[in-house]
C-alpha cells in the first residue's frame, strides 16, 4: 500500500489508515517580493501566497500516536508517539509536520494523535517555501481537530518555533506568516517586529503584468549553516551598533555605522537597511503607481543579494540578467537564497519571452531547464473541507 497508489488523496488516505479524513487543511507557499534577510532584523517584508499549497488530509486520533504520511514520498507512513517527540528525534521530512505537533505540546495545548496524509504541489527547495507551507498546514490542522482557537499569528509564530527548534533552521517568521495571513489579490506588508500587517492590493493581470516566477532546481540547503552565519553576523552587528535589532539602523545614520563595524559586516547591514528602504520604496509605488513601476527595485535588491549579502548563486544571477535583458520590468532572486528561484515581474506580452530567453540560457550553460510558473497572489491557509 503507497499513499500514490489510488487515485486521490482521499482514496489514497482511507487505503493508508483504514477510515475517511475528517477533513482537508491547506496552507500555500509564497513569494516574496521584496524584503529578503529583514524578517530576523525585525524588518519589513512584502510576500504574496502562492497558488500552489500543501494539503493535509486528517482525521483525530485518541490514542496519542501520530501517523504521518506524503504523496511526495510514496510508501512510507512515519508513526510517532506524539508524547514522546524530542529535537533530534525525528530525521527526514517528517521532521517538519512533527515540529508542529512537538511545539503546540510545548507551548501547553492538550493535544494528541492524528492520522495525516501531506499532499502537496509547491516544489520543495526551490525558495518558494514549501516547508512553512507544511507546517501551517499541520498547525491549522491541530488547530481545529484540537479546538485550540488559535489566531493566525499565533499558529505562524508555533510553526516557526518548529523550523527553528525542531528541525534547527533558524528563519524569521515571513514564510510562516505569508502561508497563514496572506489573502487573494493583495500583498502582505509585514512588519516582523510586531506582526501588524497591511495589505495592499495586488492587481498584476489588470496592470497587464506577469509575475513570473523561475525555479532555477538548484536546490538550497538552508540548514547547512549558511544562513545561520549570516543571521548570527546581523545579531553581531546589532550589537556592536548598540541597536536592539538592525531595523532600528535609520538609512541616514547607515554611512557612520558603516564605519563602526569590522569589515566583514559592513555588506551585511548595507544589505538589511537598503532592503528595509527598499519594502518601503515598494509600498510608496504600489500605493501612488501600481505595480508597473517596481521592475528596477526588484533588480536593486538582487544587485544587494549578490553583492552585498552574497546569497545569490550564478543560475539565480544568470537568470535576473538574461530576464532583464529579454525585457522584464526587473528581476530578483526571491527566498533564503543559495538558489532557489528567481521572480521576473514583465509585461504580460512580454512575458513568454522572457521564459524563454532564460530557458534557452540556461540550456546553453548546459543547466537543467528551469520550471515557470506565474505567480498570482492567493489565499493564505484555510480548512478546505
Ligand atoms: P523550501 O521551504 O524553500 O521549499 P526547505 O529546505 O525549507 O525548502 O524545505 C524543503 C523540505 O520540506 C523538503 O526537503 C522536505 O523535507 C519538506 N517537504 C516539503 N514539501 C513536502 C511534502 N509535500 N512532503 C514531504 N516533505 C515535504
Ligand atoms: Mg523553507
Amino acid at each position: 500500500m503507497t499513499p500514490t497508489s489510488p487515485t486521490s488523496p482521499s482514496a489514497a488516505f482511507e487505503e493508508l489508515y483504514g477510515h475517511a479524513p475528517e477533513g482537508v487543511w491547506v496552507a500555500p507557499g509564497r513569494v516574496n517580493l521584496i524584503g529578503e534577510h529583514t524578517d530576523y532584523n525585525d524588518g519589513f517584508v512584502l510576500p504574496i501566497a502562492l497558488p500552489q499549497a500543501v494539503r493535509a488530509y486528517a482525521r483525530r486520533r485518541a490514542d496519542g500516536v501520530l501517523r504521518l504520511a506524503s504523496t511526495r514520498v510514496p510508501g512510507q507512513v512515519v508513526e510517532l508517539d506524539v508524547a514522546g517527540l524530542a529535537p533530534g528525534g525525528v530525521q527526514g521530512w517528517a521532521a517538519y509536520p512533527a515540529a508542529v505537533v512537538w511545539t503546540l505540546r510545548e507551548a501547553g495545548h492538550g493535544i494528541g494523535g492524528a492520522d495525516v496524509l501531506l499532499d502537496s504541489d509547491v516544489p520543495g527547495g526551490a525558495g518558494l517555501s514549501s516547508s512553512a507551507a507544511l507546517e501551517c498546514a499541520v498547525a491549522i490542522t491541530y488547530n481545529d481537530l484540537y479546538e485550540l482557537g488559535l489566531e493566525a499569528a499565533e499558529l505562524a509564530l508555533i510553526a516557526q518555533r518548529a523550523e527553528n527548534d525542531f528541525v534547527g533552521v533558524p528563519c524569521g517568521i515571513m514564510d510562516q506568516m505569508a502561508s497563514m495571513a496572506c489573502t487573494a489579490g493583495t500583498a502582505l506588508h509585514l512588519d516582523t517586529r510586531d506582526l501588524s500587517a497591511r495589505y495592499v492590493p495586488l492587481d498584476l493581470a489588470g496592470s497587464g503584468l506577469t509575475l513570473l516566477v523561475l525555479d532555477t532546481r538548484v536546490q538550497h540547503d538552508l540548514a547547512d549553516g549558511a544562513y545561520a552565519a549570516l543571521r548570527a553576523g546581523c545579531e553581531r552587528a546589532a550589537a556592536l551598533l548598540g541597536l536592539p535589532a538592525l531595523r532600528d539602523l535609520a538609512a541616514a545614520d547607515l554611512p557612520a555605522a558603516l564605519d563602526r563595524l569590522p569589515a566583514e559586516l559592513v555588506p551585511l547591514v548595507r544589505h538589511v537597511v537598503t532592503e528595509n528602504g527598499r519594502v518601503e520604496q515598494t509600498m510608496r509605488e504600489l500605493e501612488q503607481h501600481g505595480p508597473a513601476t517596481l521592475g528596477p527595485i526588484l533588480t536593486a535588491g538582487h544587485a544587494s543579494l549578490r553583492d552585498d549579502y552574497r546569497t545569490s548563486c550564478p543560475e539565480t544571477d544568470l537568470a535576473v540578467a538574461v530576464a532583464v535583458a529579454a525585457g522584464a520590468l526587473g528581476a530578483r532572486m526571491t527566498g533564503g537564497g543559495f538558489g532557489g528561484s528567481v521572480i521576473a515581474l514583465t509585461r504580460t506580452a512580454d512575458a513568454d519571452a522572457v521564459a524563454k530567453a532564460v530557458t534557452e540560457a540556461f540550456l546553453a550553460e548546459g543547466w537543467a531547464e528551469p520550471h515557470v510558473y506565474r505567480a498570482v497572489p492567493s489565499a493564505g491557509a484555510r480548512r478546505e473541507s
